[in-house]
């Protein structure tokens, strides 16, 4: 028989008059340590609905469902696909829309919306094809970030002017097909190019 070595013959000794590290969960409440990575919660006034936890998430634990009919994006955060790695907090381009918290007892009976989290947004779409530009909040959050060159680019500076209570009646409407003068008004990179094209065509017939 193989003799125990005197390194664990020390380790027997100690841990009979030591604490156990296990703990009497459930029976008694369990404190987790401090950095304890559990359970992400969003923070619906922090967070502008980027998508970039979702983008970043390796287990697919956070879902973003687009109703572009009702104009709005809700991300779900799915504890039981998640693995707590933290990876969403720390690329969370405003740093506190979602955040880890020490909840580690995520655990339901029937129905995964118990232990489920979500956020809902505004979505602002292209007004000529329906084609999603972002939330109402993200762009928000762009023109703040950029100063005074969010006035390089249209949608930002459409949106600055509607938070302004500025907008006129022509801003809003539009007649298809996609001209010129709508690239002022909300529309996609793609119908934006479009217009610029019709246009230069136009000059070349000229
Ligand atoms: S902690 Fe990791 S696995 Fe869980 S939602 Fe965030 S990124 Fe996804
Ligand atoms: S703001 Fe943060 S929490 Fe909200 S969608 Fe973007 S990355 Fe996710």
């Amino acid at each position: 028989m193989k003799k125990p070595k005197v390194r664990e013959l020390k380790e027997a000794i100690t841990s009979l008059f030591s604490k156990p590290y296990t703990t009497k969960f459930p029976y008694q409440e369990h404190k987790p340590f401090p950095r304890f990575r559990g359970k992400p919660n969003f923070n619906q006034e922090k967070c502008v609905g980027c998508g970039g936890c979702f983008q970043v998430c390796p287990s697919k634990a956070i879902d973003m469902v687009d109703d572009i009919e009702n104009k709005k994006r809700i991300l779900i955060h799915n504890p039981d696909r998640c693995i707590f790695c933290g990876e969403c907090e720390r690329n969370c381009i405003t740093k506190e829309g979602i955040k880890l918290t020490n909840q580690f007892d995520v655990s339901y009976l029937k129905d995964i919306s118990e232990v489920q989290n979500k956020v809902e947004h505004n979505l602002i779409v292209c007004i000529a094809c329906g084609e999603i530009i972002g939330t109402e909040k993200h762009i928000k959050f762009i023109y703040n970030k950029l100063g005074n060159l969010a006035f390089s680019q249209p949608n930002l500076i459409t949106q600055l002017i509607k938070d302004l209570n500025i907008t006129t009646e022509y801003e809003e409407k539009f007649v298809p097909p996609i001209n010129r003068q709508d690239i002022l008004k909300v529309i996609c990179p793609k119908c934006r190019r479009i217009s610029f094209i019709k246009d230069e065509t136009k000059k070349t017939k000229r």
